[in-house]
């Protein structure tokens, strides 16, 4: 993607990092048919600071996007990136915490609002068609006014929901084979990675998870592992200040994964490279790359990248 030289002087400040990482990852060789882009890199429900959008992670496969993930900013962070939104294909929920699911709904109204040609099919645990229609439902009026005032196609046929029941093959085609393993984030029991095995790179998400030796499994010679990570000092000082603060706690600490396991997941599968996302915590400026990629490289030797908003693997 070629960014005009007054679209670059409008472009807001995430902008411009996207345009740089994008300028060193693609200088002096040719594209790969398989681009990553992390979208929003930030764990946790809240919107927060610290230039972290909610999680959602774009694999642009032979040019089309498989999305991973649309926390809260999905569709703008899509933009940024450059895609159109009625571009979109394909979209992957790994579970229904609402920093991976918010934009569900928006993200299918706005890619339908932008124009046809547009058609999604969106696969996760089940529930997944529960939502589509209550958000529907919550804009009908919306959508039948344009449908009528604007001779707008009905949006509703144009999403195609498959619930997902069971870890295994998700969507195979010319260009790649998905699939799909269980891994652990209680007390949600239907929480999945995602594998992306295509002709010149495979990719695993780990989505959100505990350590998961079943994940380093899956995740076996993968190229690329794009892995959940939380920071237990920076864990310690956020919780300090909120008045749920033990329950939290315990929740972070049963469903989350520590760096140094991070890096056992990553030795044990044998990727070439480990991609940290979805920091908890996520808008804690003070924690630096170091901090975060330290006690991971305890256990993996392997290349770490520190993972920004934007940023393209
Ligand atoms: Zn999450
Ligand atoms: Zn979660």
């Amino acid at each position: 993607m070629r960014i005009t030289r007054r679209e670059f002087v409008a472009s807001t400040t995430a902008a411009l990092v996207w345009h740089t990482f994008v300028s060193r990852s693609s200088f002096g060789q040719q594209p790969k048919s398989t681009r990553i882009i992390l979208l929003g890199t930030k764990g946790g429900p809240r919107v927060g600071e610290a230039g972290r959008s909610n999680p959602s992670t774009l694999l642009l496969i032979n040019g089309v996007p498989y999305l991973v993930d649309c926390g809260y900013g999905t569709s703008k962070q899509l933009l940024t990136a450059g895609i159109a939104l009625n571009r979109l294909r394909y979209l992957f929920i790994t579970h229904h915490h609402s920093d991976h699911n918010l934009e569900l709904g928006p993200l299918t109204y706005n890619a339908w609002i932008t124009g046809l040609p547009f058609r999604l099919d969106a696969y996760g645990p089940p529930g997944m068609t529960k939502m589509a229609r209550d958000f529907f439902s919550y804009l009908e009026f919306d959508i039948n006014t344009r449908m009528v005032d604007e001779g707008r196609q009905d949006p509703r046929k144009l999403i195609t929901t498959h619930e997902i029941t069971r870890p295994g093959l998700v969507l195979a085609n010319d260009d790649v084979k998905v699939s799909s393993c269980l891994v652990r984030h209680p007390p949600i029991a239907n929480a999945y990675a995602y594998r992306f095995d295509a002709k010149d790179r495979s990719v695993v998400i780990s989505g959100d998870t505990a350590y998961s030796p079943e994940l380093a499994q899956f995740a076996k010679g993968a190229d690329i592992l794009v892995h959940e990570v939380m920071y237990l000092p920076g864990v310690d000082a956020l919780v300090k200040r909120l008045p749920n603060a033990k329950r939290l706690r315990e929740h972070l600490m049963a469903a989350h994964t520590l760096p140094e396991d991070v890096g056992r997941v990553a030795a044990q599968a044998e990727v070439k490279t480990l991609v940290l996302s979805h920091f908890v915590p996520g808008d804690d400026a003070s924690i630096t790359d170091e901090q975060w990629a330290e006690g991971v490289r305890k256990n993996f030797k392997g290349r770490i990248i520190v993972g920004k908003d934007l940023m393209e693997i």
